[in-house]
């Protein structure tokens, strides 16, 4: 074989935890490319919310809110269920925060901390009330100059009105109506329409934030270093030599490119989740590829490349779940995560009966609809009612609440799609959907009893602290329970979709591809949404996926470079 290019270590892929791996191993010696398949560098890591889940993180010790790697170990070990090996679980606990650190010390990362967003699971041992989670802080797109222009974009639900950015903590600062919420609108409004320069260019926002921001910080850092990223440019073969991994076959603009790994090749490519055939074969039926929000680009050929050469796989029935809306006009599905739980709304089956806890973190909801999708009593779609108090008072997929958007200023898109459901009684939103209608109505009138206690004595909505982070702290007891008794009533339809899958290539604790023999590859690692998730079937908190797609980008850089 002869190469037309050889770096010490070559990373398929440019998310997240892609550069991560490119900057550590760059700071260590070593010569590092990346290589992405499409015109836009990011992944979904750019269209993300951009959180990072890091227990015993340095900002959490500045905020004086106590963690510990005991803590942080009993957590995981309690959630992934003896799933994951602990010596991979501790490695992760150790790191986290060591690759947190030394990204804010040595690079552009600036992350605040998210203190009242909760662990998924408070409750469970080692569990916590928030910090662990972090998100990045504003970033100034002007500091990538023409890069910018060649970033994936954000995901369409992560911007206001399709254009407007800003923080998790902005977001729910503005939704909660939490003091100087007025003048936090006007603050983000006028930010964006005084951009002159920008507006004049594009409706895009040039103050990034959420994944755009963490992408940003990551893909100026990689500027500053000239550590080199060639965009269209796809995996296409791994090249073995003597029993070790030496490189890949890639296409670059319609031609064939050697490129020699002579330390390591790392896939960093993510996962398979826009693979309608993969999604079909490997995950829980029915799916599409078009309930994904994620990246478009992830197809699953890295996990499929590891394959052949005899890597193992695990968790390839698994997703990040979340229930999602396909909305007319927008591109990618969007995922419902905090109406879900707001009061006066419930999921129910083609029997109208409720079969979930609606406030529960996203990934059960799935996880709860597979579960309970039998030929008796469909679960897939789902369907999400709600009542005209509802959609006065909360924002709802693509909509405003009506206080601020009436239904007559719906898009007319949305009106001709009949995208909501609309009707005078439960009986009618029963036969707009096409479910039962006794059973509807018997869940209703049930579900409004509840609300009088304020206790969900079936699926017990509200209870978690998780669950409140996302109800409405103004109505009580229950900020996740209000009755469904006002007319008009309303419903949009709901799949089991996700923000990727996360099986993928089997690895070890310093992220070594592994074969079915449980023995590593050669010069053959995976991160992120290609390799079989640390996290096992559980999802930890927000910033589950990309915390660890970039800490073991940090743990390989060290691996490959001398440890
Ligand atoms: C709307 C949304 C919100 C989310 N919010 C969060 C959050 O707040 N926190 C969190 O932790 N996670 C979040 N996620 C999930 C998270 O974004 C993903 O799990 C994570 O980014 C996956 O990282 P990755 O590196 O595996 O893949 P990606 O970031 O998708 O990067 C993979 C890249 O590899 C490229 N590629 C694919 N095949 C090839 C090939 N053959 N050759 C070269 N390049 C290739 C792809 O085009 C892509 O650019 C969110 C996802 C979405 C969609």
């Amino acid at each position: 074989m002869t190469w037309d290019k050889a770096v010490d270590l070559l990373i398929v892929g440019s998310g997240a935890g892609a550069m991560t791996a490119a900057l550590c191993a760059h700071d260590r010696g070593a010569r590092t490319l990346l290589i992405e398949k499409t015109h836009l560098y990011g992944g979904s890591s750019a269209m993300s919310g951009g959180s990072l889940w890091i227990p015993n993180n340095h900002l959490m010790a500045a905020a004086a809110v106590s963690d510990s790697p005991e803590e942080a170990l009993t957590y995981l070990k309690a959630i992934t269920r003896g799933t994951v090996p602990e010596d991979k679980l501790r490695r992760y606990v150790d790191n986290a925060p060591r690759m947190l650190r030394y990204m804010t010390d040595y690079s552009c990362l600036r992350m605040q901390s998210m203190l009242t967003y909760t662990d998924y699971y408070p409750e469970v041992a080692g569990g916590k009330p928030g910090g662990r989670s972090v998100e990045p802080e504003h970033f100034d797109a002007r500091l990538l100059g023409e890069e910018f222009a060649r970033m994936r974009e954000p995901a369409f639900q992560e911007l206001v009105m399709g254009r407007v950015s800003m923080t998790a903590t902005e977001a729910h600062h503005l939704l909660a109506r939490h003091p100087g919420w007025g003048k936090l609108t006007a603050r983000i409004m006028s930010r964006y329409w005084l951009d002159i320069g920008g507006r004049l260019k594009s409706k895009r926002d040039r103050c990034l934030s959420l994944g755009n921001a963490l992408i940003g910080m990551l893909r100026r850092s990689l500027m500053d270093r000239g550590v080199p990223l060639w965009l269209n440019t796809a995996a296409r073969e791994l090249v073995v030599e003597n029993g070790r991994l030496a490189g890949v076959v890639a296409e670059q603009d319609g031609r064939k490119l050697r490129i020699r790994a002579e330390k390591g090749l790392v896939l960093a490519a993510g996962g398979f989740e826009s693979n309608d055939a993969m999604r079909k074969r490997y995950l829980p039926n029915p799916t599409e590829a078009e309930w994904t929000t994620a990246n478009p680009g992830n197809t699953g050929e890295a996990i499929s490349m590891g394959m052949e050469l005899g890597a193992a796989v695990d968790l390839m029935d698994d997703a990040w779940w979340g229930p999602v809306t396909l909305v007319p006009g927008e591109e990618r599905a969007r995922m419902l995560v905090i109406e879900k739980g707001l009061p006066g709304s419930i999921f129910v089956n083609k029997r109208g009966e409720r079969f979930l806890n609606e406030a529960a973190p996203y990934n059960d909801i799935c996880k709860a609809i597979y579960a309970n999708n039998t030929p008796e009593s469909p679960c897939v779609p789902a369907y999400m009612v709600f009542d005209a108090t509802f959609r006065k008072k909360y924002p709802c997929g693509p909509f405003f609440q009506a206080s601020q958007q009436p239904d007559w200023a719906l898009p007319k898109l949305l009106k001709e799609r009949r995208y909501l459901k609309k009707a005078e009684t439960l009986t009618g939103i029963a036969a707009e959907l096409g479910i039962d209608a006794a059973g509807l109505v018997a869940t209703v009138e049930k579900m409004n009893r509840y609300t009088r206690e304020g206790k969900d004595p079936e699926f017990h909505r509200g209870e978690s602290l998780f669950d409140r982070y996302y109800g409405d702290e103004k109505v009580r007891p229950n900020p996740c329970l209000a009755p469904i008794d006002t007319p008009p009533y309303y419903a949009i339809v709901v799949y089991p979709g996700d923000l990727g899958t996360k099986g993928g290539l089997k690895t070890d604790a310093s992220a070594r591809v592994l074969t079915s023999a449980g023995e590593p590859i050669p010069g053959l690692y995976a991160i992120g949404n290609c390799s079989a998730s640390v996290m096992g079937h559980t999802y930890p908190g927000a910033g589950g996926t990309m915390g660890p797609a970039m800490t073991f980008g940090y743990v390989l850089a060290h691996e490959v470079t001398g440890g």
